[in-house]
């Protein structure tokens, strides 16, 4: 390593860790698009949302102007068992990539679930127990958000019921398993438990699921029984919220070693993890106090920014939710079933839509053999074996560094290392044994499923 005064790792002190919550809306001039009733075109209001979400977190959902909220004392208590976590600098991948730029990524994957999610399930659970309620339920798509959710049930005593996309189910019988330990049921999606999974399987008769039909599921299941609630582990406001834990742990860290980033990249799948980890860097630059360039990742197979429409749009499948407008590939799009690097929804939060939409932050596409390659060299130098979603992070990062390395640039790059990938060691396989394919979805099929899109009329 070279001699030089910032740490491997940088870790706050517990009293440094944060003790508020960021709402990166308030400080947006052009707020995110509301949710809207699919019946009347009209914003949802906090009565018609409480009887699928949990109270509280319907005010933090509505709320575009309170700029911080209190981080309640036993979230902060949870949070300490696993937090804060470590803010990196990746002098090995430097070194092996010989670039002039410095290289740091924050680490979430130090927890059980492996991933950043937890830093929002614990919150929902507890906000879920406080208002009284039996139990949860919700979707998971590669097992990560029902671990994490699992995890955060079983701390607060809740019923926790998971409906996972069936083609994970079947090939992370290992995710399962680990929701099962924490005491959570876990059923196929599409299933025969709802009529929305009923409708589903004989319309796409063999399909292997997508979150969106998992949606769908959880949320029937959650209105059709008393004291249940549905819970979502991305995409929604307070999820961004929640996860902006991590990019104030992240400015903070960067603060205490006197660096400040240029460049800061997440990977996208509902933006949760880019919309927590840009949150405070973002504020910064809505309010004209710095500037960085912001980058998202998407799978090429699933690109929702780079491809999707900035429209009004079905959050799942059987078109039960609220509409939100988001940049979105239609709520019929499927990703093709050999998509192995998860970050599978076909929309995006409201929040990043729209700072997306007024040039804030840039998205790029990466193909997923890229991916692999990327996790692969970075797992030889660093260490850690990064989940496939959050590889895509970590493939940009690497193109960032190497364009450093021509223009001889010292640029600062910052990237969120959301998981750990040791349940996706069949795709890691695939990729070893050169049988993991490059899918690129056609315009055709693209159309096929934005010509869906719900016609409203934006008031
Ligand atoms: C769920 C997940 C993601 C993508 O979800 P976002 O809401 O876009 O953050 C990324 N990485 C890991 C490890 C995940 O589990």
């Amino acid at each position: 390593m070279p001699n030089t005064k910032i740490p491997y790792k940088t870790y706050l002190d517990e009293s440094e860790m944060p003790q508020k919550w960021y709402n990166l809306r308030a400080d947006m001039k052009n707020k995110p698009a509301p949710l809207l009733n699919p019946g009347t075109g009209e914003p949802m209001k906090a009565e018609e949302l409480e009887g699928v979400f949990c109270k509280d977190l319907v005010e933090q959902e509505l709320d575009n102007d309170t700029k911080y909220f209190d981080i309640p004392e036993e979230i902060k208590e949870f949070y300490k068992m696993y937090r804060p976590s470590p803010l990196v600098r990746a002098y090995f991948l430097e070194k092996k990539l010989g670039t002039p730029a410095k290289i740091y990524y924050k680490f979430e994957g130090n927890n059980t679930s492996g991933s950043h999610k937890l830093n929002s399930s614990i919150a929902q659970a507890y906000y879920a127990k406080k208002q009284g309620l039996k139990g949860v339920t919700t979707e998971t798509g590669a097992g990560q958000w029902g671990t994490a959710l699992s995890m955060a049930c079983s701390y607060f005593d809740l019923d926790c019921k998971v409906y996972m996309v069936k083609v994970s189910y079947e090939q992370k019988p290992f995710r399962r398993e680990v929701m099962r330990t924490y005491g959570a049921s876990v059923t196929p999606s599409p299933s025969m438990n709802t009529e929305v999974g009923k409708k589903i399987n004989a319309e796409h008769p063999g399909t292997t699921g997508s979150l969106g039909c998992a949606i769908s599921e959880a949320v029937e299941d959650a209105v059709t029984h008393e004291g249940y609630r549905y819970v979502l582990g991305s995409v929604l406001n307070q999820v961004l919220l929640h996860q902006s834990v991590i990019g104030l742990e992240t400015k903070a860290a960067l603060d205490k070693i006197g660096e400040k980033a240029d460049i800061i990249i997440g990977c996208a799948g509902g933006g949760s993890n880019l919309g927590g980890l840009i949150a405070p860097f973002m504020g910064e630059k809505l309010r004209g106090e710095n500037d960085y360039q912001i980058i998202a990742v998407e799978p090429q197979s699933c690109p929702s920014f780079t491809r999707g429409r900035y429209a009004y749009d079905f959050c799942d499948t059987g078109a039960i939710c609220p509409l939100a407008k988001m940049y979105t590939l239609g709520s019929d799009f499927i990703p093709a079933p050999n998509h192995a690097g998860g970050l599978r929804y076909h929309g995006m939060s409201s929040i990043l839509s729209q700072l997306y939409d007024d040039g804030l932050m840039e998205a790029r596409t990466a193909a997923q053999t890229d991916v692999f390659k990327a996790a692969e060299e970075f797992a030889r130098v660093e260490g850690i074996l990064p989940a496939p979603e959050s590889s895509h992070a970590i493939k940009v990062a690497i193109d960032e560094a190497l364009k450093c390395k021509e223009t001889g640039e010292e640029k600062t790059i910052v990237f969120g290392l959301t998981g750990t990938g040791y349940f996706d060691m069949v795709a890691y396989e695939k990729f070893h044994d050169g049988e993991m394919e490059d899918y690129i979805p056609s315009d055709e099929e693209l159309e096929k499923s934005l010509a869906k899109l719900p016609k409203v009329e934006e008031k």
